[in-house]
């Protein structure tokens, strides 16, 4: 599907298509592999990573897909209790019918609108869907609500062959394809402007706003633009004659923060395009770890080893595929009369590496290893960040260098052969260690 890489340059002037994904050759304005007028252009089209997604009228567009007869009619979701407009879908939003707006109001503005009860619990499977999706793109993910989230697509270059800007226009077309609704998406430098990027043109819409553009562009906002300026806080700029972004780009700091308080160091920054805010992943992505409960509670070192070396292994590779690391080592064990014991320790800088992962955890486990009995081991890292900075050569010790180059290896063989292909020596044939049950993820 994806010809983008046969192109012999990718020019951000020329940009590339969204609907089959090649880069063009020239600034035509039609793609000239599939004729499409949907091209994707801008200066900073591939340098940019940070990225806000959408769906459009998301409980309308699951109502139309769900019911083909309502394609071309004007569809609102809401009623029930509060009476309001949940969603209205674009052909309702022309007759005037906004989110949030009185049932009654919304039929006065469009009598031929068909209402629809929302179903919650499937508006919440659906966004799981997208939010699979968009996991798979990468770890760094932090949604906003059921439909929306931001996405740090920094140092995915390499694992998806693309730039971060071609991989949203194809995960546009997937979710389109796969779950029948529509996202539009922003890419920018910050999170404030990848927002305001997602919402520029809806629906369908991928939307840029470059560093070299941003000052400029935010002086002809009004104030309402700035995340956290309601209406209330509006009209006390208001009152104070302000009422654009760029009037604000030309207040001092100490000025700002006299008359607002902590949201005059906000209006500053962000009027002027600067939000070093990172995307914080999903709560229960914070950690990657593996466990494993005994058939009968152990004791001895002999036999723990090789069921926390398998562990290390799961751990690690599930840290490789979603292209993560970890910083924190968290060995966690359970005695025989149901007592938790968790041991961290932190390493110099993140490791995604089993052997690393199993090492300190083996040297964690070592001062446990006292004759107790236990009936669960586990093995996980915490601290989690991308892989970019995992790993560093490590040139005092060769040992651990080595290992580094072996797991390599191991992870080549087994990516051609099959995750059985290599065993190590801890894993292998060490009787009913070599597989240990399934672990329970955290
Ligand atoms: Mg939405």
């Amino acid at each position: 599907m994806f010809a983008a890489m046969a192109a012999p340059v990718n020019n951000p002037d020329h940009g590339f298509c969204r609907d089959c994904l090649t880069f063009q050759r020239s600034e035509t304005r039609r793609c000239e592999r599939c004729g499409s007028p949907r091209l994707a252009r801008h200066p900073e089209l591939y340098r940019l990573h940070l990225a806000h997604i959408d769906c459009d009228a998301f409980y309308a567009a699951i109502e139309k897909r769900d019911n083909p007869a309502l394609k071309d009619r004007p569809v609102i979701v809401g009623g029930g209790k509060r009476g309001v407009v949940s969603t209205a879908c674009y052909i309702a939003r022309i007759h005037g019918v906004r989110s949030a707006m009185p049932m009654f109001k919304a039929l006065e503005a469009c009598p031929e609108a068909v209402v629809i009860p929302p179903d919650m619990e499937k508006y919440v499977r659906v966004g799981r869907e997208v939010r699979a999706l968009m996991q798979a793109l990468t770890p760094l993910v932090e949604p906003l609500s059921i439909d929306e989230a931001f996405l740090d697509l920094s140092g995915t270059e390499r694992l998806h062959g693309m730039p971060p800007a071609v991989v949203l226009a194809r995960f546009a077309l997937t979710v389109e394809k796969e779950l029948g609704i529509t996202v539009s998406a922003g890419l920018s430098y910050c999170k404030f402007l990848a927002k305001v990027a997602s919402d520029f043109r809806k629906p369908r819409g991928l939307s840029v706003i470059g560093e070299a553009e941003a000052l400029g562009f935010l002086a002809e906002q009004p104030v309402t633009l700035i995340w956290g300026v309601g209406k209330a806080f509006a009209a006390s700029l208001e009152r104070d004659g302000i009422r654009t972004v760029g009037q604000l780009q030309h207040m001092e700091r100490g000025d700002l923060m006299r008359r607002y308080g902590v949201m005059g160091d906000r209006l500053y920054h962000l009027s002027r395009g600067e939000d070093d805010r990172r995307v914080h992943p999903d709560s229960d992505a914070k950690s990657v770890s593996a466990e494993t409960t005994f058939d009968t509670d152990i004791s001895a070192m002999a036999e723990l080893v090789p069921v926390l070396r398998a562990l290390s292994e799961k751990v690690s590779a599930r840290l490789k595929k979603s292209g993560i690391a970890g910083r924190t080592v968290v060995l966690k064990l359970k005695t025989q009369d149901f007592k938790l014991r968790t041991r961290n320790r932190h390493l110099g800088d993140p490791t995604r590496l089993a052997d690393r992962i199993f090492q300190t955890g083996l040297d964690l486990l070592r001062r446990e290893a006292d004759g107790t009995k236990y009936r669960l081991l586990g093995i996980g890292v915490n601290d989690l960040s991308d892989d970019d900075k995992a790993d560093p050569p490590d040139l005092v010790d060769i040992q651990s260098r080595k290992r580094a180059l072996a797991e390599g290896a191991i992870d080549t063989l087994r990516g051609k052969f099959g995750k059985k292909a290599v065993e190590t020596g801890y894993t292998f044939g060490k009787g009913r260690s070599t597989n240990p049950p399934e672990p329970i993820e955290d």
